[in-house]
């Protein structure tokens, strides 16, 4: 038997009949919309240009717009009853640096170019969306917030959408539009906790001065240490040392090293374990080097700073916004597939909301490089699958 979530978003997916229909007549102007996206430069911390214009074409629907302190634009659409929103969001940064050619090339179906697809398309679907949204004439129940959040992409933290959810009330749903793409719904969300740690002694001649601390030493001991760290059982976990240095000249004890380690979950439990773990390794790895050091030298100092934070956790697959993202996919002739990844999603399900991530369509490839591509196969079938999805949760109460 279908649940009443599926039968929702079948009896929705019927009444949005018109609203496909102008999604495909409308598609060249998604695609011109993605375009001119791509070309606004928004390196992580930098976005203000991008959220201005999204801004602007978000009024230009109809919407009034508000920007927070943290840059994210935010349109608010009523619905007819009150209670918690369903929110939409799409990250306005990329991984691009400000100095970054942003050359979007066409070629035949192909367009190629920076942040094209993360997040072009998602933009560019999130806007889509809201007009057909706006010109409906069927009122929604549930109000919809649609959220351009910054500071997603690598040391950004989701610090838009963090800053968003810390100072809103509790949201219905959460979906985040990123990327391309029309079958995999993100609904377990990847965390990391992200941690560099450093040592320092006096340094000295390494035949003269032997015997005072050796920060190197130190650095190779937790090193090793983590290495080795048995993960959490039953989780998805993985721990990584990704950077190491340290050191002048091969005849010295060195005065300064360090280590970063990336540890990745999609268990909040197991993420605090191998947090506290880890900062146990980098204190042991000092006791053990002050443990050799010649009596009266100086003594060896360390610090372990976190440097990364992304909050993991998981979308139960039979929420009702996993099924109705479910029957949504199938809706629109594809084959769902739940998936885990590191999305604004992330900080919607730290605070309790259900939320997933899906692609605004079509398909792509070589993200995060200059060479990233798009091919708008079935594109317009991909937008209509997150209209689907959300104006199916601003249905249910
Ligand atoms: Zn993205």
């Amino acid at each position: 038997m279908a649940s009443r979530a599926a039968i929702v978003t079948q009896d929705t997916y019927r009444e949005l009949d018109a609203e496909r229909r102008e999604l495909t007549a409308t598609d060249a102007d998604t695609l011109q919309t993605q375009i001119d996206v791509a070309r606004i430069p928004a390196p992580t911390g930098d976005e203000t240009a991008r959220g201005r214009w999204m801004g602007e074409r978000l009024r230009a629907i109809g919407l009034a717009t508000r920007t927070d302190d943290a840059g994210n634009v935010i349109a608010r659409m009523a619905g007819s009853a009150a209670g918690a929103p369903v929110v939409v969001c799409a990250h306005l940064d990329t991984v691009f640096p400000a100095e970054t050619v942003l050359d979007i090339q066409r070629d035949g179906d192909r367009i190629t170019g920076p942040g094209i697809c993360d997040n072009g398309r998602g933009i560019a679907a999130m806007i889509a969306v809201a007009r057909v949204m706006q010109q409906r004439s069927a009122t929604l129940k549930r109000p919809v917030d649609f959220v351009g959040t910054t500071g997603e992409e690598g040391a950004g933290d989701l610090r838009g959408a963090r800053h968003y959810f810390a100072n809103s009330p509790p949201p219905y749903a959460v979906i985040a539009i990123d990327n391309t793409g029309d079958e995999r719904i993100v609904n377990s969300a990847l965390g990391s906790r992200r941690f560099r740690v450093e040592y320092r002694g006096p340094g000295g001649h390494s035949w003269a001065a032997y015997g005072v601390v050796n920060p190197v030493h130190a650095v190779a001991r937790a090193a090793d240490a983590v290495a080795g760290l048995r993960l959490p059982r039953g989780t998805a976990s993985t721990v990584t040392v990704s950077r190491i240095g340290g050191g002048h000249s091969v005849n010295s004890i060195p005065e300064h090293a360090w280590l970063e380690v990336d540890a990745r979950s999609t268990s909040e439990t197991a993420l605090v374990q191998m947090e506290r773990e880890i900062r146990e390794i980098a204190e042991a790895a000092a006791r053990q080097e002050i443990e050799r050091q010649t009596r009266g030298t100086a003594a060896l100092t360390w610090q372990c700073d976190r440097i990364g934070f992304r909050p993991g956790g998981e979308t139960p697959a039979d929420s009702a916004l996993v099924s109705v993202a479910l029957e949504a996919t199938r809706l629109v002739g594809r084959t769902p597939l739940l998936a885990t990844a590191s999305t604004d999603a992330n900080a919607a399900i730290a605070i309790g909301a259900p939320a997933i991530a899906i692609g605004g369509g079509g398909r792509g490839g070589d993200t995060h490089t200059s060479r990233e591509w798009f091919e708008n196969e079935r594109g317009a079938d991909g937008v209509a699958r997150a209209l689907t999805i959300i104006a199916s949760m601003a249905m249910l109460s």
